[in-house]
Parts: C-alpha cells; sequence; structure tokens
C-alpha cells in the first residue's frame, strides 16, 4: 500500500472549531444529577468548584459550543492528530478486516486527556481562577493539567493514587517539571485524606478518594477550582474533537466504518469518540460502538444503573450511571485510568439504551495485543488503550472466522512509554 494511504492527516485549518453536545441527540433525556438530600441539582449547587462556563457546558442542551481562538490554538500544537492504519497489525493478525487507530498518543501529555484540560485551564482562567486542584490515578490527566496550567498561568495541585504514585514515580517527575504540585492520595492535608488514613494507614488509595481530597480543596479555597478529566458531560463535551476529526478522516478514505473502539475508564475518550456518530445511529446507521473496559473493575458490563456519588467521600452530587458503588476498591491493575467505580453518564445512557456494547477484556489477551501492535506498528499502547486494542484485534478475528471483514477503528487514546513497568511484568510472567 502506498504510505500516504497509511495514514490520513489533516491539515490545521480542519481542527474543529466547535464542541458537539449530544445531550439532545440522547434517546432519552438524561436523568438529572441530584444533591445528597435528593433534589436535582441546580447551576449554583455546582458553583463552589466550577466556572460559570463550564456548568453552562455540565447542563446545556445546546448542541454546539464554539471552541474559544485560544483553545484552538492551544489544541493545534498537536491537532488534529492523525488517523493511521495499522496494517503491519492486520498482516500479523491474520486478517482482512481493516484496522485503523485514532492516534491520541501524539498529545503533550501522551494522552487524550489534554483535549479538555486545555479547554478547562482557559475557562478557569477566563472566570479569574488562579489555582486549580485535581486527582489522577494513573498520572495522565495530572500531566495533561500540569502543562495546561503551564498554558494559561494557573498553579496546579494534584492529589496522586499512593499505589499509582508509587507505580509510576516519573509522572510526578514529569509534573513537578512543568511546575505542578503531586502528594500522594490519601494525604494528611484533607479530612478526607485523614480519615482514610486513619482507617487504613497502607491503604493503596483510590480514584473516588483522591476526587474527595481535591473538591475539598477547591471547596475550601475562593482561588481555587476543581477539574476533573472524565466522567462529567463538560468533559465529553471537549473530547468530541476525536470524533468530529475522526468523522473527516473516515470521509477521505471514502469508508464507513462497522466497528468503532475506545477503552473505558470514566467514559471520556469513548465518549469523545462516539457522541458524534450518534445523529447517524439514530438515523440507522449500522455502525457498532464498543466500550472496552477491563475485567477487574466491570464498571459497564457488570455495575447496576443508578444514581451514586463520584467520589468515595459523597462530596460530588449524585450522577445518573452505571457503578459498582463508591466503595469498590478496584485491584491494582496496571490500567490504572481505567480504576473507577462509575461511569459518564452520557455513555451510560447510551449503554442503557443499546446503542452501545461495553465489552469487559484483560488476561493475557491484553498485553499480548499490546506486544503485537509494539512489534507491529511501533507504538508502545497506554495499558488503557490495550482494552481498545484487544478489543479491535478481538473484533478482527471474529469478524475473519465468520468470512466478514470489515472496517474497525480504535482510539490509541495514549502511549506507555512511562508504563514500561507493565510491559517488564508481561515480558517476565510470559
Ligand atoms: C485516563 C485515561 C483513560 C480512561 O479515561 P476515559 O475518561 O475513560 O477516557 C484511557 N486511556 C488513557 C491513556 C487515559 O489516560
Amino acid at each position: 500500500m502506498p504510505i500516504e494511504e497509511t495514514t490520513v492527516t489533516l491539515p490545521k485549518s480542519e481542527i474543529p472549531r466547535t464542541w458537539y453536545n449530544v445531550l439532545p441527540d440522547l434517546p432519552e433525556p438524561l436523568e438529572p444529577y441530584l444533591t445528597p438530600a435528593g433534589s436535582p441539582v441546580k447551576p449554583e449547587d455546582l458553583s463552589a468548584i466550577f466556572p460559570a462556563s463550564l456548568i453552562e457546558q455540565e447542563l446545556s442542551p445546546r448542541r454546539h459550543f464554539d471552541i474559544p481562538e485560544a483553545v484552538v490554538e492551544a489544541l493545534s500544537r498537536w491537532r488534529p492528530t492523525p488517523l493511521v492504519r495499522a496494517a503491519a497489525l492486520e498482516a500479523a493478525l491474520g486478517v482482512k478486516s481493516k484496522i485503523f487507530y485514532k492516534n491520541e498518543s501524539v498529545s503533550p501529555s501522551g494522552s487524550h486527556k489534554s483535549n479538555t484540560a486545555i479547554a478547562q485551564a482557559y475557562y478557569n482562567k477566563e472566570a479569574g481562577i488562579r489555582r486549580l486542584a485535581t486527582e489522577t490515578g494513573a498520572g495522565q490527566w495530572g500531566t495533561a493539567l500540569a502543562i495546561a496550567g503551564r498554558a494559561f498561568r494557573l498553579e496546579v495541585r494534584v492529589y496522586m493514587v499512593r499505589v499509582s504514585l508509587e507505580q509510576k514515580p516519573y509522572r510526578k517527575t514529569i509534573m513537578n517539571l512543568m511546575g505542578a504540585e503531586v502528594l500522594s492520595s490519601p494525604s494528611q492535608l484533607t479530612a478526607a485524606g485523614r480519615k482514610a488514613l486513619a482507617e487504613d494507614p497502607d491503604t493503596l488509595g483510590t480514584l473516588g478518594l483522591a476526587i474527595s481530597e481535591a473538591v475539598e480543596d477547591a471547596a475550601s479555597r475562593p482561588d481555587t477550582n476543581y477539574s476533573l478529566g472524565s466522567v462529567l458531560n463538560h468533559v465529553v463535551l471537549h473530547q468530541t474533537v476525536i470524533g468530529q476529526e475522526l468523522k473527516r478522516q473516515l470521509k477521505a478514505l471514502g469508508l464507513s466504518p462497522d466497528y468503532l473502539v475506545a477503552c473505558h475508564g470514566g467514559g471520556s475518550n469513548f465518549g469523545g469518540m462516539a457522541a458524534p456518530f450518534v445523529p447517524e445511529l439514530k438515523d440507522g446507521a449500522r455502525i457498532t460502538l464498543i466500550a472496552a473496559e477491563p475485567d477487574s473493575c466491570p464498571t459497564l458490563t457488570r455495575g447496576k444503573f443508578t444514581h451514586d456519588y463520584g467520589d468515595a467521600a459523597a462530596l460530588t452530587p449524585l450522577l445518573p450511571m452505571y457503578t459498582l458503588g463508591k466503595d469498590f476498591q478496584p485491584p491494582a491493575i496496571h490500567a490504572g485510568g481505567l480504576r473507577y467505580h462509575g461511569a459518564s453518564p452520557i455513555v451510560s445512557a447510551l449503554v442503557k439504551s443499546g446503542m452501545v456494547t461495553p465489552q469487559a477484556v484483560g488476561g493475557s489477551d491484553l498485553f499480548r495485543f499490546a506486544s503485537l501492535f509494539a512489534r507491529t506498528e511501533y507504538v508502545i499502547p497506554a495499558p488503557e488503550s490495550a482494552h481498545a486494542l484487544a478489543a479491535a484485534c478481538l473484533k478482527a478475528l471474529e469478524l475473519e472466522r465468520a468470512g466478514t471483514p470489515g472496517v474497525i477503528v480504535f482510539v490509541l487514546s495514549g502511549h506507555g512509554l512511562l508504563d514500561l513497568s507493565a510491559y517488564e511484568d508481561f515480558i517476565n510472567t510470559y
């Protein structure tokens, strides 16, 4: 195949100028967020931790939001991201299906999280905020926000889940290099952290608990807001640049996809890929959307759809979502970014309506396909992204057996260059 046909890059002028809000196009209206007392959340309930602009994006039925010029400019450092045909992977699998990946690993943080970090930093700066508090599981979100903080001159404090900090000390180095402060969560600096440490000094920490710490930090200081890297509607909104670009790239190839796959932790890269395809799906397009989650934290496949807190200490509103329960303690898997008890309300609604197919993947499949990808495409996937890759490969093999090859696209949400201990474990085990 000629070189120019394996990679579709769009010119800078093709960076999307609006974000697409899927809320008005969901099969059923989203149920409201609830306060602990059980009443629907009002914008002012969120104003202690978010700027008005992001609250509007969270709750608005408007279909399109203009992307501010400064945000487009910041995104243009690495966007549009390439769509790449994984021809060498196809050959190694021995499949006739076409497999493509949307490469979000080319961002400065190495993951799709920069797409929303830049937007959130911009809106907070515009609102006169001086400092952001956040949590990070695997470290990618903290890295993305640390860089976005640099871009818009905001101080950033990151509560990093203890087990991840121990597994990936270099993430902290990057965040520190970018000027952010990084604390091991649970920490002694918040009531939620002190309580958790008193109960179990050896706790590994969880994303839910780190969220509690960051929310408490932001709510207790007027100059500080909270930033969340996944789950919420405005985060999915910012990530729709992925799906919008993907649509243009597939069109440029003259292809319509049969399967669109992304991994699912809190739902932002999946939602950002999937949302722009929802109108087509409602018009009868035959595209299967697959959300790949870890079998050890099976929120969408095994969780319950209900209103639940986003964090362990019950400081956030109750969100209508699939959840394993706010106290669920996932095992310390390598894909730290997928260790979350809940899910995006938008993705949850799409799963509930049958528009999205969740799939749990895990075990040796994961790193078997991840190392095959590394050896054929020469890109080391993040362990999170390896879930999408594995689901895509399993689908290609299944289609091959059935004699019905198709077009499969997955999102490479990040690279694994800071996850080499995971690969080291794999090499030593298999
Ligand atoms: C955070 C992260 C995820 C999971 O988050 P989502 O909100 O579900 O996208 C997946 N992949 C990478 C590389 C991440 O950093």
